[in-house]
């Protein structure tokens, strides 16, 4: 027994380690990545330019690594809090809109209030990647849809995709750490994440997905509660991180 809690110990400290080390590495990525971009601008000679663009390209990747893995080395201290997920689920669409805007994607979205109880920025960290999935599931555009719908106990989330879809070997790998079919551009940590975070939540995901047509993801969460009498908590979005 006291192997084990010797261990525990040293997971948390290592977890809290990484989570700050990111923060940094992070930090130092995005002050390079846009000095490189200045250069790139007022570069004329081709040759170097291209240097630039590969070296831009290098660094955007491990600012990926970066940003997918943030929330798996758990931040320090968790902030647990009540959440509105009909303020929250708004704003995540808000967050993506970029990127839906620009893959000519039409979201739809039949939300109704409930809560959640749990770590903003993780859960974020988990609906963010599966969004954005999503998206990059469609470069040629297609729906994005949202719904909420509520049974007894718990709540189902449904995010829905037109995109390329995934045959059952690949719905077999989603979720293992560097699964992924999006060559450079991917880390395979996005759902790992996700999984890892749901779970926590005490929920579940299911997938269904066809190929060429799409992929529906819903996510099962015990509700914490039934009405909105009790909200002391108004998700406040100044404190959500942008990444
Ligand atoms: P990444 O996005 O970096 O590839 P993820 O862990 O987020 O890593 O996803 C792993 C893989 O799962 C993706 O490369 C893709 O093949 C597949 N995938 C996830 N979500 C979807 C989706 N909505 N539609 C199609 N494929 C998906
Ligand atoms: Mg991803």
């Amino acid at each position: 027994i006291r192997n084990k809690i010797v261990d525990i110990e040293k997971m948390e400290i290592l977890s809290h380690l990484s989570a700050s080390i990111s923060h940094e590495v992070r930090n130092g990525l995005t002050g390079a990545k846009g000095f490189m971009q200045l250069l790139k601008e007022n570069e004329s000679d081709f040759q170097k330019q291209k240097y630039i663009g590969i070296a831009l390209g290098e660094l955007e990747r491990s600012e990926f690594i970066i940003r997918d893995f943030l929330t798996f080395a758990k931040p320090a201290p968790e902030k647990i809090e009540k959440i509105n997920m009909e303020h929250f689920l708004n704003y995540i669409i808000e967050l993506v809109s970029p990127i839906s805007n620009m893959n000519s994607i039409k979201v739809k979205k039949s939300l109704s209030p409930f809560w959640v109880i749990g770590d903003r920025r993780i859960i974020q960290q988990a609906f963010l990647n599966i969004f954005k999935n999503a998206i990059e599931a469609m470069p040629n555009g297609g729906q994005l849809g949202i719904s909420v719908k509520s049974h007894k106990d718990m709540y189902e989330i449904s995010i829905e995709d037109t995109g390329v879809g995934m045959d059952s070997e690949q719905i077999e790998r989603l979720g293992k750490p560097y699964f992924t079919t999006r060559g450079q551009k991917g880390t395979g940590l996005g759902m790992m994440v996700a999984y890892r975070v749901i779970e926590e939540l005490n929920g579940k995901i299911k997938v269904t997905s066809q190929i060429g047509k799409g992929t529906t993801f819903t996510i099962y969460l015990p509700s914490s509660f039934h009405n909105s009498e009790n909200v002391i908590i108004d998700p406040s979005v100044r404190n959500v991180e942008h990444n």
